[in-house]
């Protein structure tokens, strides 16, 4: 045998950080780029604070959820929640990778329609639908997925009143495990309601029931609760096959799926703890496929999966405005993103990353945002180190409902950036201007000051 070429043994120390009472330092390296693109490029291009949205990781990110999926049951069909993320650019990239629109409200379903969606392919939920929006619903053969007893009534009277079948689904809530249960939407499926609604339906010459709907709640840690929630929709359409000799076309599971961040005062990182595509694929999938249901009447499968689809895919950058000492001694830092930007800091604990390099050693921090307002807080207690003022910051995993929940307060909102998949920068949401602001604004005459 070769005798093997010396190596010159070393001694490198270990930078595990010292644990403290939250565990070990666990983020050794900068997020100096977004795929490919700089950080501080990016800054100097578009500006602090900045969204950044990256459509390699939407696309790489939907055709994981899609596969999972596809292997396990014959008829997926993927709705993109609007409310999650309705930038129209946004919603483009989930339209071309085969999604329809589910959206909640006249607005939303407006916004499906620019998008060049066909009203067939359109889902429209939520509690809230005026005889204006049903009626535009019912022309365009859109899935109408009813909430309650006067919204169905409603329906009826519209669909007649125009002379079209009505196209709808139930939505229907249920105890599926997950407390507290989200039973303000929908109908019932304990307590009967939800099959008192499907007869009605079904008695009635102006509806046809296609689907049965449910959307269990959000950010589901337990992938059982679907299987739960399908086996309860398929008892139900195999009563109705049963009673009606009626089948229905598909059965939506809704959203929820959890993203991978970490809930506040969990111990474990969501990472390591949120179930993947693959679990709650099996769960729905083997529920459905082992129900009553006759094969030759096996549903298409529809699902309404938001926040785990974008949450990845999104990026707040920001500034360094200021260090400083509390009262009692513990460090804290000021950056230029507010929870006015960051809705979700409410809940989350976010990935907050230096941009550039920076020391090993971390202190004990408290990030605030730039807002006025003692609510103001980024993340109340993260080991971080130190950065100088003007040094960048990252923030991971944005991309679920900021974009839609953020608030105009204080200060203006940020141009909103997608890197598309070659790397080319795109601005796909202006920042707002002292001058846009106005825009929405009218002064009585007499109020006008006088210069
Ligand atoms: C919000 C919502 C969704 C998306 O939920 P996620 O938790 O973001 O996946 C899907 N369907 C309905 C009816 C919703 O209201």
């Amino acid at each position: 045998m070769e005798k093997l070429p010396f190596e010159r043994p070393i001694i490198k120390k270990l930078n595990t950080g010292m644990p403290n009472k939250f565990g070990l330092k666990t983020e050794y390296n900068p997020i100096s780029h977004i795929d490919e693109v700089p950080v501080n490029q990016l800054i100097a291009k578009y500006s602090s604070p900045l969204y950044v949205v990256s459509e390699r990781t939407i696309r790489k990110t939907f055709r994981e959820a899609k596969r999972a999926f596809d292997t396990r049951y014959p008829k997926v069909q993927f709705a993109w929640s609007y409310k999650t993320n309705y930038l129209n650019a946004i919603c483009n990239v989930f339209h071309s990778e085969g999604s329809w629109a589910e959206v909640v409200s006249g607005f939303e379903y407006n916004k499906a329609l620019n998008n060049g969606i066909p009203g067939k392919h359109i889902i429209f939920n939520g509690p809230e639908k005026s005889s204006q929006d049903l009626e535009l619903a019912v022309k365009n053969e859109s899935l109408i997925h009813l909430d309650h007893f006067d919204e169905l009534y409603s329906l009826i009277e519209v669909s007649s009143r125009i002379g079209k079948i009505a196209k709808v689904a139930i939505r229907v809530n249920m105890d599926a495990g997950i407390y507290p249960q989200w039973d303000r939407f929908g109908f019932n499926y304990e307590n009967g309601e939800a099959w008192d609604a499907l007869n009605r339906i079904l008695l009635n010459d102006n509806l046809e029931l296609v689907g049965l709907h449910t959307h269990i709640g959000t950010y589901i840690m337990t992938a059982s609760a679907y299987g739960v929630a399908a086996s309860k929709l398929s008892d139900l359409a195999a009563r109705i096959e049963k009673k009606f000799s009626h089948a229905i076309k598909y059965i939506d599971m809704g959203g929820g799926f959890a993203s991978k961040n970490t809930l506040k005062g969990a111990y474990l990182p969501g990472t390591d703890t949120c179930p993947s595509f693959d679990d709650y694929a099996e769960a729905i999938s083997s529920a459905i496929l082992r129900s009553e249901i006759k094969p030759e009447n096996l549903p298409m499968l529809i699902l309404e999966t938001g926040r785990a689809l974008i949450d990845d895919a999104g990026y707040l950058l920001g500034t360094t405005l200021a260090n400083k000492r509390l009262a009692d001694g513990r460090r804290s830092m000021i950056i230029d993103i507010g929870v006015n930007l960051l809705f979700t800091s409410f809940w989350y604990e976010h990935k907050i990353t230096p941009a550039q390099t920076f020391t090993q050693h971390t202190e004990d921090t408290t990030i605030y945002g730039p807002l006025c307002m003692n609510i103001d807080v980024i993340r109340d207690n993260i080991s971080f180190p130190l950065l100088k003022k003007g040094d960048h910051v990252v923030i991971s995993r944005i991309g679920a409902y900021n974009m839609t929940q953020w608030l105009q307060f204080i200060t203006l909102r940020p141009n909103i950036v997608l890197i598309d998949t070659d790397g080319k920068t795109h601005v796909i949401r202006n920042n707002e201007t002292n001058e846009s602001m106005n825009a929405f604004e009218q002064v009585p005459a007499h109020l006008i000051q006088k210069k």
